[in-house]
């Protein structure tokens, strides 16, 4: 996940919300009827252990911002789903209101509930283990207050991130202090690849994933019965301040075994699973496995609605099959770092067997269907998963959905083409749009006809042909609205809160507009200090305007001090490439600083001048290519784009 702290949005958009249709009344009734609402097992499972709730259900600033706020959520109180709701949705949005600190059992607590995932607390000899230290410093600070208050104040002294996602990691400076790790008195520990994944996931393609994952989280819709009810994977992403302190330790084979502050620590790599650096943990004494975010007691994504590279299902799920065979005999108590327990090692070993053959079974079924020939929006169509695993609640789609999922497996072997060649170059969205509706006998005839279907309860296609009419006519405000109205009716009929929260944000921006949040910084000091050198020149590149950059040519040689690196970077064609560790006798300019000052300078909290006046950067030889460079690459911009119109000059 990315994105951690909106704006939220006034709750007189609920306002404009409609009631729930028949046809979605009716929906919901029907896709609930199979399901097994008399076993509640869960919902003892998320409450045992329990020794006290999140104090006030809130976590606010020192200035009393308000950064976390169950009581938000007050409305969800009854087991019975509003109309508003998807029946099983509303099963989980309820379970994920347990929340605060939990005895798991003798020396394992988990905090949950004051974030979106868990941080797990393991008491090892003379201190604390933390496990995941949520998204934000505040909250992971005001959850690590909450353990002490319940229980004996001591020192942290190891931190491990199961994953290289922020809600595992953003909150690290809330419960350690950095020099504590520089003076070696705090181990970091982390999978292999974990710095590379963080860079690599949400740095270059930040700005479009922070936008999109708005639409995945629903953080700036309003909480309530017609709003946000849940994210899946727990209520929502907590606001505050992310950061990050570099592992001091990676687990890099497959099977490490260590010994830390007393505790025995069995640690599986699971790379390329939910995240590129995942890692799974069994605790041999405590007789508890911990799957990091493996198997949440959902179907996961293969890619998030926020965007990523496709994951592989199939190593997703071998992966399990291994931690079963490996721990599953030693397993009493199976956790992860989002959700509640499993107790007992039959119920672990059959719950971990379900959710392999869940990743399995879409895998291998999608591919069933490719080398048929079938394209991804049938395979999705078609796809179900089999009784014996639709019936169980823990792998139903609350966050990624199989018809999504199927897509992506489509995407990891075939790409977004479906081989047709009329769809290899059609016109884009905004032109094909015009011929379309102007096909179809203008605007006017094509909402008289999507308010007939609408009536009929057809809001797939409805929201899909006004989609058209939208993208023609950006201002035809008929079509926004009805665009809106069916886009909501399919939030209300969503059994994934992820595809729920994107249906109604996208009525909202329908009806009231793109809400313009504050400029700011998409990416932290903290992100732009552990990219790798050779990834923030990537970073520059993706920046460059060509236009400006047109007939210009120039090599320059670069010595980081603080780090001991060299390179030489070139623009040509209108492009720059850089090559570490070289170092050009053509070079225009030489430039000698440091990765620190240089981050200054992309973070605008100093400029070059200011930097070369008090001696922290040095150029040699013709020192206007250093301006001229700069000066080529585009400040980020605001990411607030247009999504459900074409937006400027498009
Ligand atoms: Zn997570």
């Amino acid at each position: 996940m990315a994105g951690a702290s909106a704006v939220p949005v006034p709750a007189s958009h609920l306002d404009a919300a409609r009631d729930a249709e028949p046809a979605t009344r009716a929906a919901n009734a029907a896709m609930a009827a199979p399901l097994p609402f008399s076993d509640v097992a869960d919902f003892e499972a998320a409450k045992r252990g329990l020794i006290a709730p999140v104090p006030a259900g809130m976590v606010r600033t020192a200035g009393g911002t308000v950064l976390w706020n169950l009581g938000e959520y007050a409305f969800i109180d009854g087991e019975l789903a509003p109309a508003t709701v998807n029946p099983s949705l509303w099963r989980m949005a309820r379970l994920n209101m347990a929340n605060g600190l939990f005895k798991v059992t003798d020396r394992l607590y988990q905090l949950r509930g004051f974030d979106i995932s868990n941080m797990t607390v393991i008491e090892g000899a003379s201190g604390l283990v933390l496990i995941d230290p949520l998204t934000t410093a505040e909250v992971s600070r005001a959850a690590l207050e909450h353990y002490f208050a319940h229980r004996p104040k001591k020192p942290v002294v190891a931190v491990i991130y199961t994953h290289s996602h922020i809600d595992h990691y953003g909150g690290v400076r809330g419960v350690v202090d950095e020099a504590d790790v520089k003076a070696g008195k705090v181990a970091v520990i982390a999978p292999a690849g974990f710095m590379e994944a963080v860079s690599g996931e949400n740095v270059l393609a930040g700005p479009p994933m922070m936008r999109r994952a708005q639409f995945q989280f629903g953080s700036m819709l309003p909480r309530g019965p017609r709003g946000q009810v849940d994210a899946g994977l727990g209520k929502g992403v907590a606001r505050g301040t992310p950061g990050l302190i570099a592992p001091t330790r990676t687990i890099a084979q497959p099977v490490e075994e260590h010994t830390i502050d007393g505790v025995r620590i069995v640690f599986q790599l699971a790379p390329e699973t939910e995240a590129p650096a995942e890692m799974h943990m069994f605790y041999p004494r405590l007789g508890v496995l911990n799957m990091a975010e493996n198997a949440c007691p959902l179907l996961h994504n293969f890619i998030p609605l926020r965007g990523a590279v496709a994951r592989d299902p199939r190593i997703w799920a071998k992966y399990i099959g291994e931690a079963i065979d490996l721990y599953g005999p030693g397993t009493e108590i199976l956790i992860g770092q989002h959700h509640w327990p499993v107790w007992g090692r039959a119920a672990a070993v059959d719950y971990l067997e379900a959710q392999r053959d869940l990743y399995k079974h879409i895998h291998d079924q999608t591919l069933r269907y490719m080398n048929k020939g079938w394209r991804p929006a049938e395979i999705a169509e078609t796809i179900d998963l089999p009784p014996a695993l639709a019936g169980r609640w823990s792998v139903r789609g609350y966050y990624g959905t199989v018809n999504h999922n199927v897509k992506a497996v489509y995407q990891r072997y075939l790409s977004w083409y479906d081989a047709n060649p009329c769809n290899l170059h059609p016109l884009p969205p905004a032109p094909a749009a015009a011929k379309f509706v102007e096909y179809m006998g203008g605007a006017a005839a094509v909402i008289a006809r999507a308010r007939a279907d609408f009536a009929r309860g057809e809001f797939r296609w409805v929201a899909q042909v006004m989609k058209e009419v939208v993208y023609a006519q950006p201002d035809n405000s008929e079509a926004r609205a009805l665009c809106a109205d069916a886009l909501e009716q399919m939030g209300y009929q969503a059994e994934s809160a992820t595809w729920r929260n994107a249906f109604l944000y996208g009525a909202q921006e329908l009806r009231h507009g793109v809400f313009q949040i504050p400029a700011r910084a998409t990416m932290g000091a903290d992100t732009l200090a552990g990219l790798a050198t050779d990834v923030f020149f990537d970073l520059m590149a993706i920046r460059l305007d060509p236009a400006k950059a047109a007939g210009q040519s120039m090599v320059l040689n670069w010595h980081f001090t603080d780090r001991s690196e060299k390179l030489a970077l070139t623009l040509k064609h209108c492009t720059l490439s850089h090559r570490m560790g070289q170092w050009s006798e053509q070079a225009a300019a030489s430039i000698t600083t440091a990765r620190a000052t240089l981050d200054a300078i992309v973070l605008r909290r100093t400029t070059a001048p200011e930097a070369m006046a008090a001696g922290d950067l040095r150029i040699e030889g013709d020192a206007s290519k250093f301006a001229l460079l700069f000066g080529m690459l585009e400040q980020p911009a605001g990411f607030m784009f247009d999504v459900l119109t074409p937006g400027e000059g498009r």
